[in-house]
């Protein structure tokens, strides 16, 4: 599995565990488990307000390459600031199939802030709850402007700057920007456009822009699917697009409708049945499920057996490396047992309880949290700024005024700048009620237990762990205070008619 470190520092707190010590423990971490570390992201706090992160943002970006599936933490705190951020993030995250690791079982995170966040994670994603509205608004203003949204820029466009700012998706202020012709590579577009209608043939295009060493917008080699998706994109005919938005001549346009027409029907009658594609299969209980014998991870593996059919497993990891002996597990077999438990935990009875629970967490959390400290600080600076302005009154030598001034107006500047942080704060956090979440609750009681993404959704927000032994398995859910045990006794069964007929080879 590829994962990628991030780490962070901020100078708020003097026992913070230093980068380096954080990159170790998480290498560390990677290497017992056998993680692929591609890249570490690294924040340092410069200033005392400011806290900015600039890698973290990065890295969210990135995670839509759907390069790495792991990102790697020295602590959970390290990955957000306090658990609304955490929510939101994960969730976007989750969409890309990238999952949060702690390198350092985390003692001091208990089983009552792990729920609050789950069923926040939760509700945010299977009721879409609008977190951040003003940003969305904001994106959709931008898009009826035909300005940049966000997303890569094709070859042959590039972006200019706007003055004016906006607030992107991930909270950050930044300068508009608008679509511009790329004089430097406009005329690979045409080159490419001209050739494919021309008849040439794909493999040849491919292999001309390779050789010439040009690469696409996001900086890579050609292949078949980004020619096709060049050849496709209608931003070259000047259409901007946004969702479901079309804006014509929204764009300055490279391509004439007549070769660009001409393509598109090309394409059509040159498309192949596409190959059948195998299914990534998901492994829900990733990062979840453990070895009772050795406590390790026990991960999703795949393989096919001699007839062609597909089996899918947990395997422990250790015992991959012949350090344990444990037997794999069907995956179907142990996430229905899984999933079947955590939706009977979802009495009306708990449901009150969990809710009640969550709603006082999240409270607590929001007082607590970062926007406490910001508001602190933010008294802090005027206090200093009238202290000035007094100072000011009184003083008549006019090289003592000029510097008081000039103090005053680093104060300002400081001060805009925390009350924009102030503003993200609160527009990304959700005032949350306990009528809310019990009739989220109550949803999730009625959902189809066959449906991938309900049950991915009961697993993740009630399931802290599962460890699994030879003849039981105990569920700890997320919970206070809940446990689920019992006996499987046909667990040997299935693992012998799966690993018996044909030993299948790990593919993963
Ligand atoms: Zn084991």
């Amino acid at each position: 599995m590829n994962v990628v470190i991030y780490a962070r520092y901020s100078s708020h707190n003097q026992n913070e565990q230093s980068i380096e010590g954080q990159l170790e423990y998480c290498r560390k971490y990677a290497k017992d488990h056998n993680y692929n570390i591609i890249h570490e992201y690294i924040d340092r706090a410069t200033t005392g307000t400011n806290d900015n992160r600039p890698q973290f943002l990065q890295m969210i970006e990135d995670s839509n390459k759907k390069t790495f599936e792991g990102i790697l933490v020295y602590q959970l705190d390290r990955f957000a600031r306090n658990r609304y951020d955490s929510a939101i993030y994960k969730k976007k995250l989750s969409k890309n199939g990238v999952r949060v690791f702690s390198s350092r079982e985390n003692i001091s995170d208990d089983a009552s802030g792990v729920l609050m966040e789950s069923v926040l994670e939760g509700m945010a994603e299977y009721f879409s709850v609008e977190l951040g509205q003003k940003i969305k608004r904001g994106m959709k203003i931008n898009a009826e402007n035909c300005y940049y949204n966000g997303g890569s820029v094709p070859l042959g466009l590039k972006l200019i700057e706007v003055d004016s700012n906006f607030t992107d998706v991930n909270g950050k202020i930044v300068k508009k920007k608008k679509f511009a012709i790329d004089e430097e590579t406009v005329h690979i577009v045409k080159e490419i456009f001209d050739m494919y209608a021309k008849g040439k043939r794909v493999a040849d295009i491919i292999n001309y822009l390779n050789d010439k060493g040009i690469k696409t917008g996001l900086g890579k080699e050609f292949n078949k699917n980004s020619l096709r998706k060049m050849l496709l994109n209608k931003k070259y005919v000047g259409i901007y697009n946004y969702k479901e938005m079309e804006i014509k001549d929204g764009i300055p346009r490279i391509i004439d409708d007549e070769t660009f027409n001409k393509v598109q029907d090309m394409m059509k009658k040159n498309k192949k049945a596409p190959a059948r594609a195998r299914a990534k299969t998901e492994y829900l209980l990733t990062t979840k499920l453990f070895c009772g014998h050795c406590k390790e991870m026990m991960t999703g593996h795949s393989g096919t057996s001699k007839t062609g059919k597909l089996h899918t497993y947990y395997k422990c990891n250790n015992s991959r490396i012949g350090f344990c002996d444990k037997k794999p597990i069907q995956k179907d077999y142990i996430e229905d047992l899984v999933v079947e438990q955590a939706r009977n935990l979802l009495t009306d009875d708990n449901i009150n309880k969990i809710a009640e629970t969550v709603v006082k967490l999240a409270k607590e959390n929001m007082d607590s949290g970062e926007l406490k400290r910001l508001n602190r600080k933010l008294k802090e600076l005027e206090k200093q700024k009238n202290n000035l302005f007094n100072s000011l009154k009184m003083c008549d030598i006019d090289t003592v005024k000029t510097s008081i001034f000039e103090e005053i107006q680093k104060i300002e500047v400081e001060l805009t700048n925390i009350k924009n942080e102030i503003a993200i704060e609160e527009s990304q956090s959700i005032k949350l009620t306990v009528p809310q979440v019990r009739f989220f609750l109550t949803q999730m009681r009625k959902g189809n237990i066959d449906d991938i993404k309900y049950r991915r959704l009961l697993i993740n927000t009630l399931v802290y762990k599962v460890y699994l032994y030879d003849d039981s398995i105990t569920i700890i859910f997320n919970t206070q205070n809940k446990t689920y045990e019992k006996k499987i006794p046909r667990v040997s069964d299935i693992e012998s008619s799966l690993m018996g007929t044909s030993a299948p080879p790990i593919s993963n």
